[in-house]
């Protein structure tokens, strides 16, 4: 029994093409290369699985191989080591179907990885970091919005109102007992507008345009009220290292390492809380209104102010696309369509919420 094969010795890459005799009943091949004999035991030689098409390859104890399409002769007599598992493997490398099964269960498993590990890794890793360090990155993500074009300048907000509001919040945390250490910073909001967000380790930033947005001081105590309890969960630490963790994931699968790179300030810009947060938040800020004898509607007025100003952003964001005219835009510069609010992140259902805040009763005793 023969079969044709090129030979290489392992040193270079030039093949050599052989005519391998097999022998049963020496149990081992033979084969001449070049003037050099070469004969090697049956057992000694390792047949690499077999993967689709390609052509076969047999590791020889000296260091060289042997690539053949077809060793059907060889298979014959040689023993198999684990032969049963690399025939269903090529079994289903062979058939569409099945590969295309596996290929979905793979993409599911990831998928399920992101979705749901993730976060869980992510909370662990939350747990396990102390708060030094939390105040740390909180802290230089806030000097890396300060610095990044677009986002923060300096608040022109009045002082004496940035004063009631700073009281308010803290007659409201007296009343509460139950605030986690804060501290309460004042923005000019540029892209990002109306908004108030939690960053890691306790800073709460609160935007001009909110506070122009407000009525009064207590929708602005409510709205900070939903962030106190974004700080308290530690959500802004959780969702920081669930989307650096995503990214890292995401890069090591697709080898696009730009995802990563985009910087601290886009990723938090970009950042949305899980449905199963922003109601956690909610319940905080319910809870803490009604302990603080505040009107729970007042939440549920600044979310409907917000949510109509959306609205009316996006509707003139459209405009601008179509023409581009600076004034037109105007509103663009201070209010970036992609940009929604903290308040509204991940919320289709924000008439649920103001249905919950309009109905909760203002708890005084
Ligand atoms: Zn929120």
């Amino acid at each position: 029994m023969t079969f044709q094969a090129n030979y290489f010795d392992g040193l270079s890459s030039r093949a050599k093409p052989v005519l391998v005799r097999v022998a049963e009943h020496a149990k081992n091949i033979t084969f001449e290369a070049e003037g050099e004999k070469f004969s090697f035991n049956l057992i000694d030689l390792n047949v690499q699985a077999k993967l689709g098409a390609a052509k076969r390859l047999i590791d020889l104890p000296n260091g060289g191989k042997l690539e053949a399409f077809d060793i059907s002769e060889l298979e014959a007599v040689i023993p198999t080591k684990a032969s049963a598992f690399w025939r269903e493997l090529h079994y289903l490398e062979n058939h569409l179907g099945w590969v295309l099964v596996a290929l979905a269960a793979t993409i599911f498993a990831g998928w399920l990885f992101l979705q749901f590990g993730v976060p869980k890794l992510a909370e662990y890793v939350a747990k396990a970091t102390p708060p030094a360090m939390e105040e740390k990155l909180g802290e230089q993500a806030l000097q890396g919005l300060d610095s990044s074009v677009g986002y923060f300048s300096p608040s022109k907000a009045d002082p004496t109102r940035k004063a009631s509001i700073t009281s308010a919040l803290n007659n409201m945390c007296v009343a509460l007992k139950d605030c986690p250490k804060y501290r309460l910073e004042f923005r000019e909001g540029g892209v990002i507008g109306a908004n108030a967000f939690a960053l890691p380790g306790g800073i709460i930033v609160v935007t001009d345009e909110i506070i122009t947005l407000s009525k009064n001081d207590t929708e602005i105590v409510a709205v900070l009220a939903h962030e106190m309890g974004h700080v308290k969960m530690r959500h802004a630490l959780r969702q920081s290292l669930q989307g650096m963790l995503s990214g890292l994931i995401l890069a090591a699968v697709t080898g696009d390492v730009s995802s990563i790179g985009s910087g601290l300030p886009a990723v938090l810009m970009q950042m949305r809380y899980s449905r199963e947060h922003e109601t956690e938040a909610d319940m905080f800020a319910l809870n803490a209104m009604q302990k603080a004898c505040l009107p729970p509607k007042a939440f549920a007025d600044i979310l409907q102010r917000l949510e109509a100003q959306m609205r009316d952003v996006n509707e003139k964001g459209g405009d601008n696309k179509k023409g581009s005219n600076d004034k037109i835009a105007g509103n663009a510069h201070t209010q970036n369509a992609d940009a929604i609010s903290e308040m509204l992140s991940s919320h289709p259902d924000t008439l649920t919420r103001i249905k919950l805040f309009l109905e909760a009763k203002q708890n005084c005793n």
